[in-house]
């Protein structure tokens, strides 16, 4: 994969069974497959390159995130796509000793990175890990509090089946909340956030972890996610109430918030 400029992202909808990996057209049933390939590929440098990639300020938005869920102490949360186990880390101390983390992810690779820095970290009771695919998800209807997901939904092929799973397993009451990159708004800022992202991150990755197509996918999978409105339109059809987002940093990102009634 070459690396491209943002005015390459000229396609819009996809050919039948065909969907979006980054910039590339690709078979439905392929995409997994290459999304999985870019997790293993590094799971390794994962922490280390959030740093650098965004000066830390991922951390900062993560903490806001979990900061103003709606979660009590003694509460089952689902973190879904939760990687090396960041936004799972912060839940812990808003449940308590009393609450339960499923931390769920479909490669087994991040699995592992983030349960074994759970345990160098002494963070053990209240952590379950579990392989899945957030399209379809291994547990009973109703069965958590909060449901949340940061940084994955971009990366799910079926990213409707994934709201409407969110939906089924939480209860009456619960909250679901989705952390993603999304469309920036100010247009002074986007031929800088371009510049970084098609330019600078390839770069840092080839350089840090000998990687520079992952980084690539991320740039390009960022432009091919829907943007706040088309987001918060997929969380009310899937079922959800109440629905609003929030931007981060000028639409970076944004958090996306629903409840089931
Ligand atoms: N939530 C973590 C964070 O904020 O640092 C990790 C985010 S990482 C960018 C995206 C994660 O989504 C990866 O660990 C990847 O394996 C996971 N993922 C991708 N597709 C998934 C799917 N269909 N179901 C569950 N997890 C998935």
């Amino acid at each position: 994969m070459n690396e491209s400029s943002p005015k390459q992202d000229a396609s819009s909808g996809n050919a039948p069974g065909t969907t979006h990996f980054g910039f590339r057209d690709v078979p439905v049933g392929e995409k997994q497959k290459l999304v999985g390939q870019v997790f293993s590929s590094v799971a390794r440098n994962y922490d280390l390159m959030n740093d650098l990639m965004s000066l830390g300020i991922h951390r900062v938005w993560k903490r806001y995130f979990v900061g103003t869920c709606q979660v009590k102490r003694g509460d089952r949360v689902l973190d879904l796509a939760g990687g090396t186990g960041d936004i799972a880390l912060l839940l812990r101390d808003r449940v308590g000793q009393a609450g339960s983390i499923v931390l769920g992810d479909i490669n087994g690779a991040m699995l592992r990175v983030g349960r074994d820095r759970m345990t160098d970290a002494g963070k053990v009771a209240g952590f379950e890990y579990v392989q899945l695919n957030a399209e379809k998800l291994p547990f009973p209807d109703a069965s958590f509090d909060l449901v949340t997901i940061a940084f994955g939904l971009r990366n799910v092929t079926d990213k409707d089946a994934a709201l409407r799973e969110m939906f089924r397993v939480l209860k009456v009451g619960g909250q679901a909340r989705v952390l993603e990159f999304s469309e920036v708004k100010s247009d002074w800022f986007k031929p800088i956030y371009d510049f970084h992202s098609f330019q600078v991150l390839p770069r840092l990755g080839r350089l840090f972890a000998n990687d520079a197509d992952s980084y690539q996918y991320l740039a390009e999978s960022i432009r091919k996610h829907p943007p706040q409105d088309e987001l918060k339109g997929m969380m009310q059809a899937a079922g959800f109430s109440r629905c609003e987002y929030r931007n981060l940093s000028g639409g970076i990102v944004a958090i996306h918030t629903g409840y089931k009634v």
